[in-house]
């Protein structure tokens, strides 16, 4: 018996909101587009108006049920029962032996997937150009946080890294039925072609752990920090290192993680990296 509670069904009651997020995302005639969670189809009947291919994933079989029924005659959508988190997009897009470029991502994301979700949007993104999500207000302001915000960390960090990340617009939390606890934002997520900084992909896992260990102290200035981190807070050799390193890469020594870019925060990585010992 599934779970219903946690797949976050709240449903957009409003004609409008529906209306400007499919105008947002500039949906064209002939463009792919998958929809991650389509409910009872409020988001997917305004997508097909645009003429476009819609692939709805949803994971609620009764609700796929009820979206066949409903949209029987759409000859340019196709309904997915999967969990778009076990799915890949150039599965959900082959047809015979062609793979369609999927362009689009879209959907009112149920707070219980957003963080696997972006992962999943890392990892598949050689295959779409953009994603337009509708998520919990304080989870998309993480994600779109730049240096210098309170909700700046490290999954802004790793969002800039890998898209474009652009605020859209907010919506009440009366827009949806039943209502949920917290209001939602829209935000548009554009892969970049190109890094802005020349990641290997290897080195990520121990980047992202470098992050959590910036951030782990928001109140201590980074220096502070990676005392903590490398394990030697009265150590005065070690804090004469780090100093000695943030001067060197003209970083000012009393700085606090919330105030570096994504450039700075992997250079300081990459010469930690290189030091033998710390
Ligand atoms: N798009 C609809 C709307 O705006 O009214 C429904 C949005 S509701 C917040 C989230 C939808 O995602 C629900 O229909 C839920 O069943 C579905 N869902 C939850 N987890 C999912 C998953 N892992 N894969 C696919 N769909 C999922």
């Amino acid at each position: 018996m599934m779970n219903k509670r946690r797949l976050g069904q709240n449903f957009l009651i409003s004609t409008r909101i529906a209306r400007r997020i499919a105008q947002t995302a500039a949906i064209r005639a002939g463009d792919t587009v998958i929809e991650i969670g389509p409910g009872k189809g409020a988001l997917t009947r305004h997508l097909l108006k645009t003429g476009a291919r819609i692939i709805a994933v949803e994971i609620d079989p009764y609700l796929v049920q009820l979206l066949r029924e409903k949209f029987a005659s759409e000859q340019n959508l196709v309904i997915i029962n999967d969990d778009i988190l076990t799915q890949s997009i150039s599965a959900l897009t082959h047809q015979g032996n062609q793979t369609e470029s999927v362009t689009k991502i879209i959907g009112n994301i149920p707070f219980s997937i957003t963080s696997p979700l972006i992962e999943w949007l890392i990892h598949e993104k050689p295959f779409f150009h953009q994603a337009l999500l509708m998520l919990q207000k304080e989870f998309a302001a993480r994600l779109i946080a730049s240096p210098h915000n309170k909700d700046y960390g490290k999954l802004s960090v790793i969002a800039e890294l890998y898209f474009e990340r652009k605020f859209s617009f907010d919506v009440k939390k009366n827009m949806f039925y039943p209502v949920p606890k917290v209001d939602a934002t829209v935000i548009k997520l554009t892969v970049r072609d190109k890094l802005t900084i020349p990641v290997q992909n290897n080195a990520i896992p121990s980047f992202e752990e470098f992050l959590i260990h910036c951030f782990a102290h928001r109140r201590k200035t980074l220096l502070k920090s990676l005392q903590v981190s490398y394990g030697g807070k009265k150590s005065a050799a070690l804090k004469n290192k780090l100093l000695g390193i943030l001067t060197d890469l003209n970083i000012k020594t009393n700085i606090r993680a919330e105030q570096l870019t994504l450039a700075e925060f992997w250079t300081l990585f990459k010469h930690l990296d290189k030091q033998e010992s710390l």
